[in-house]
């Protein structure tokens, strides 16, 4: 310790040897290197560390002189110096006379900072970037950009993800989304960034590139390379890559933008049949803000008692008799007027909205038909989306108690989606619901999958077949031929087989002489309010009695 040049402002004889021996043993104690220097920055005082990190030999000599460059400069700020390796940080304060410099070696503290801000910026399981990393990036370059210069943003979502997810397990899931980063990260250029942003989400930015032509042609790499079969622990998994792609400047200036609207890019490459790329145009953002409004009036027309339901009636085609009907569901919505369930069904499966407004049918229809005169059936239409959870068994039994329905009244119509995934939990619960008598029907039978696996996977009591294939029968042979194809297959299986959207007396004619059973459509009658059920039971009746009698 350096006191001989120490001044300091006299005290009384007692306390003057406390008080420089307090202020030394403290310099002795600090774990930063301590100098007072004069205005010739001569050295007036130095703590110990200061001492053996700049004082004895010629080395630190050297080491002084340019630390006496550095304070010379007297830099109001802190100063990162580094010497001999290390990261020194000087500070330096004015004093009456001189300057107080402090020197703390801060190499550990930077090191350990660089790790923490490196971790907070990567994904752990694949080890690429993640979006906190991704969105800094974008951000840098996209100050950084030069005119003529395009960034480009690719979103990419896996297809069938959670699938194998739900079905192989959370490992395989995890091994899974390893292996697609490594495929996205073999298909980038040398300057590209992937990141993923958590679940089967990621994001690659490309620079220096001829554009809009790298893009697509990475997009599609892309989708071509994820898109190929995973051999994982015995499973041979296929997953499909969707790709969405803003450019900037022209679909933004800012990471936030660019993100949405590549976001917006990969909702209509989903749309479009998933295993594509699409780029980005503004009229997607237009489309999706009106989305945005239907779902916010969707949400609240359950508390509005917006919904009603409407009953079409089936008629079965040997005793002419109306055997149930099915309840449709209709929106009157305040702001839209009557909006079709083809508009917003779709919507409201996609954001879980389903869930309730189906309970609301379920317990509706039952109830309502527990007051008709005769012990009708009703058919309810249940999306694949109520069949996650266990939910819809519990609502099911809950209506038929609440409403006294007896449970071989109530007819569930499916499609071939809800066996489509993870099957085995949908046919439990429809196994559940018809051991207490539940009926189960095949919906829309001829669209979409008609695998006849699925029939064979559960005993349903009834086909309905498509109406497009109905009405396409007068004059076209393939859908004629499927009608009575479906009609035969139905009869070997024991199933009820119901003709949908009949509408003239010449499709009527031609569904009975191909074998089906039952028919629904106009031509017997539009769905109608529940107000109008009794009429027409009783029109009906008296036409039936009428033909009978002539
Ligand atoms: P779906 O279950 O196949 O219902 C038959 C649809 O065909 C109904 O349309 C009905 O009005 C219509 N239709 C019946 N006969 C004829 C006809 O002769 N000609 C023509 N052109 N159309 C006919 P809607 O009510 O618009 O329902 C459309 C679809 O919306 C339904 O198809 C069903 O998939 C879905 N949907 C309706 N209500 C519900 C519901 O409560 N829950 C769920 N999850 N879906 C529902
Ligand atoms: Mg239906
Ligand atoms: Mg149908």
């Amino acid at each position: 310790m350096n006191l001989a040049t120490l001044e300091m402002t006299p005290l009384a004889p007692s306390e003057d040897f406390t008080a420089v021996d307090l202020a030394s043993s403290v310099l002795a104690h600090l774990h930063q290197s301590v100098v007072v220097l004069d205005e010739r920055n001569q050295i007036l005082l130095s703590n110990p560390n200061f001492d053996s990190m700049f004082r004895g030999d010629e080395e630190k000599a050297l080491l002084y002189a340019g630390l006496e460059s550095f304070a010379l400069l007297r830099q109001p700020a802190d100063t990162l110096l580094h010497v001999g390796g290390r990261s020194v940080l000087l500070r330096q304060t004015a004093l009456p006379q001189g300057r107080l410099v402090t020197l703390e070696d801060v190499t550990e503290q930077r090191a350990e900072r660089a790790r923490v801000i490196e971790e907070a910026r990567t994904d752990t399981l694949t080890l690429l970037g993640n979006r906190l990393l991704l969105r800094e990036r974008l951000g840098e370059l996209l100050t950084r950009r030069v005119d003529g210069e395009v960034v480009a943003v690719l979103a990419i979502d896996l297809d069938r993800f959670k699938l194998v997810n739900d079905t192989l397990g959370h490992h395989v899931g995890d091994a899974l989304l390893r292996m697609v980063a490594q495929r996205i990260r073999s298909a980038l250029g040398r300057d590209d960034l992937a990141a993923r942003f958590g679940g089967d989400e990621f994001c690659v930015v490309q620079t220096a590139q001829a554009q809009p032509h790298a893009a697509a042609k990475l997009g599609k790499r892309l989708v071509d390379l994820i898109g190929r079969s995973y051999l994982l622990e015995g499973h041979l998994i296929n997953v499909g890559a969707s790709v969405g792609i803003a450019l900037s400047p022209a679909d933004g200036d800012d990471g936030n933008t660019l993100l949405k609207n590549a976001d917006l890019a990969l909702y209509r490459a989903k749309q479009e049949g998933r295993g594509t790329y699409s780029f980005f145009e503004p009229a997607m953002d237009e489309e999706m803000q009106a989305r945005r409004n239907l779902e916010i009036e969707l949400r609240r027309a359950l508390a509005m008692r917006e919904f009603a339901l409407v009953y079409q009636p089936q008629c079965n085609l040997q005793s002419r008799q109306i055997t149930g009907f099915e309840a449709l569901l209709r929106w009157n919505s305040a702001a839209r007027g009557l909006v079709s369930p083809a508009d917003f069904i779709p919507l409201a499966e996609e954001t879980g909205l389903i869930v309730p407004i189906g309970e609301w049918v379920i317990r509706t229809a039952c109830r309502e038909a527990a007051g008709w005169a005769q012990p009708l059936s009703i058919a309810v239409n249940v999306s694949a989306i109520q069949f996650g959870g266990t939910g819809l068994a519990a609502t099911v039994l809950s209506a038929l108690a609440e409403s006294g329905l007896e449970p071989g009244r109530l007819e569930l119509e499916i499609t071939e989606s809800v066996l489509v995934g993870d099957y085995r939990s949908a046919l439990d619960v429809l196994r559940r619901l018809r051991k207490i008598g539940v009926r189960v029907s095949m919906d829309d039978f001829g669209t979409g999958y008609s695998s006849l696996s699925y029939l064979r996977s559960f005993p349903f009591d009834k086909i309905k077949i498509d109406q497009s294939f109905v009405r396409a029968s007068i004059d076209d042979p393939n859908s004629m031929a499927i009608v009575r194809a479906i009609a035969a297959l139905g009869q070997s299986l024991g199933m009820t087989t119901t003709a949908e959207g009949v509408e003239t007396e010449e499709q009527m004619a031609r569904i009975v002489a191909d074998g089906c059973t039952d028919v629904q459509g106009y031509l017997i009658s539009r769905p109608l309010p529940p107000d109008r059920i009794v009429d027409f039971l009783r029109s009906h009746q008296s036409k039936q009695d009428l033909d009978s009698a002539s």
